[in-house]
């Protein structure tokens, strides 16, 4: 039978493909606005949610969204610092994170037997999923939100870093977190580090490269760590655990495709493009979604309005956020790699709430005359040539990054 039809009484309303933030915000929430609702969470993995530290601003999300999103705060500060060889800066702005632990924990509570973990997807279909055992489970939709999956439609960038949680044999004596820290070699890249202070002795220390491929050097980003933390004059006592992320940074792509391609499966987080193209954050768009779905009558969670609804929703934000696509082209075409800092060292000197609205990805046209003008810290001829590049040129650099990448992975 094909996998977009159901005979008979689906085993669910809604069947959730993949345990990470978004399909597991999304059941969690569901079963708290709508419990009637019959939903099945399938992960591969032992635990939801995976390995990481989830971080948002103040400014992503409204009262209402951090007031349900509360339970799975884990930590949060009143303003983060940034660091560049000219500028230091210190933003006033709320932080806050959510850890995979706490997710787990607080969704398979809520949750209970509607979450399978260890149980693999092996195909999708609008209204069907076929287990890596064989069986097959229907409901009215499905979501899928297995996370990023590389397409022909999409030219990326990537933000890639390892993080490491230390436990110090000293308090590091922080008061807030470090978003960037680009007084670092650059090798080759936009290089920063960003380090959370999770307790008085604890941190999580990251080394963050913004680049062309997503091939990772595990030798070179734990030396890099073991340095940076030498040089702050910290002492490890302990290496409680790690976390790899390579997250997609959206340069160009053909959204129309992108959603043909899905035949009609709707998708969810960042299999279905809905993260922040310029950081490849997708926690405060995964609430918004997980608002929208919560909103909807049980009548319109058929396959067919939810995918129409998300297509619309998906191809509106596309649009809205062509700026941020623009500036990811000037920052990775334009700018030579190991000055690219300078690009973010010019972006921190500029006011507050438009940094903020940054992160939110809601600039107005004000916001982004603002970025745009003033000394460049690129060739204006380069620039230029990153704004309009072919469709043409972009596929020929996909093709080498995504050789370069397969070589080395
Ligand atoms: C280490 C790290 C830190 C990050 N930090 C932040 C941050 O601070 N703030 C922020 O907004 N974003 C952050 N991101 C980026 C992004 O928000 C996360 O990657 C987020 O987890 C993406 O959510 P998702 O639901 O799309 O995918 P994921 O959370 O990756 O979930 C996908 C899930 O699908 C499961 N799966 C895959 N295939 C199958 C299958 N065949 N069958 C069943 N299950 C399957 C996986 O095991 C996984 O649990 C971070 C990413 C990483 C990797």
């Amino acid at each position: 039978m094909p996998l977009d039809s159901v005979d008979g009484i689906p085993d669910a309303d809604l069947i959730f493909v993949g345990g990470g933030l978004a399909n597991g915000l999304l059941a969690w929430r569901l079963s708290q606005i709508q419990p009637k609702l019959r939903l099945m969470l399938l992960e591969s993995g032992d635990t939801l949610g995976g390995n990481h530290t989830w971080c948002f601003h103040d400014g992503d999300m409204t009262a209402d969204q951090k007031q349900w999103l509360t339970p799975l705060i884990v930590h949060q500060w009143d303003h983060y610092s940034v660091h560049f060889p000219g500028r230091s800066r210190q933003l006033d702005s709320g932080y806050f994170a959510v850890t995979s632990a706490r997710f787990h924990a607080t969704l398979t509570a809520q949750l209970g037997t509607q979450v399978r973990l260890q149980t693999r997807v092996q195909s999708v279909g609008p209204k069907r999923v076929k287990l890596s055992t064989g069986q097959v489970l229907t409901a009215r939709a499905v979501i899928d939100g297995r996370g990023v999956q590389p397409s022909p439609f999409m030219t990326l960038g990537y933000q890639k870093f390892l993080g490491q949680e230390l436990r110090l044999s000293a308090p590091h004596g922080l008061r807030g977190p470090v978003l960037m820290d680009a007084r670092v070699a650059q090798q080759d890249s936009y290089r920063f580090v960003y380090v959370l202070p999770l307790s008085p002795d604890t941190v999580l220390v990251e080394d963050t490269f913004f680049a062309d491929d997503s091939q990772v050097d595990f030798h070179l980003l734990r030396r890099n760590i073991a340095a940076y933390v030498g040089q702050r004059g910290w002492q490890v006592m302990a290496m409680v655990r790690e976390e790899l992320g390579v997250l997609p940074l959206t340069l160009a792509g053909n959204p129309d495709s992108f959603w043909k391609s899905a035949n009609g499966v709707v998708k969810s987080g960042l299999a279905g493009g809905f993260f922040n193209p310029a950081t490849g954050y997708s926690l405060p768009d995964a609430v918004r979604f997980a608002d929208h779905l919560a909103s909807l009558s049980p009548a319109q969670m058929g396959a067919e309005n939810l995918f129409g609804s998300m297509q619309t929703h998906a191809i509106r934000r596309w649009h809205e956020q062509g700026f941020f696509r623009l500036l990811n082209r000037m920052l990775f075409f334009a700018a030579v790699p190991n000055e690219r800092w300078r690009v973010f060292e010019r972006f921190y000197g500029l006011p507050l709430p438009l940094i903020k609205r940054f992160y939110a990805a809601r600039l107005n046209p004000f916001d982004k005359l603002r970025i745009l003008t003033g000394k460049p810290p690129v060739a204006m001829g380069a620039a230029l040539r990153a704004a309009f590049i072919t469709p043409r040129a972009l596929a020929s650099r996909a093709d080498r990054s995504n050789r370069a990448s397969g070589a080395n992975s």
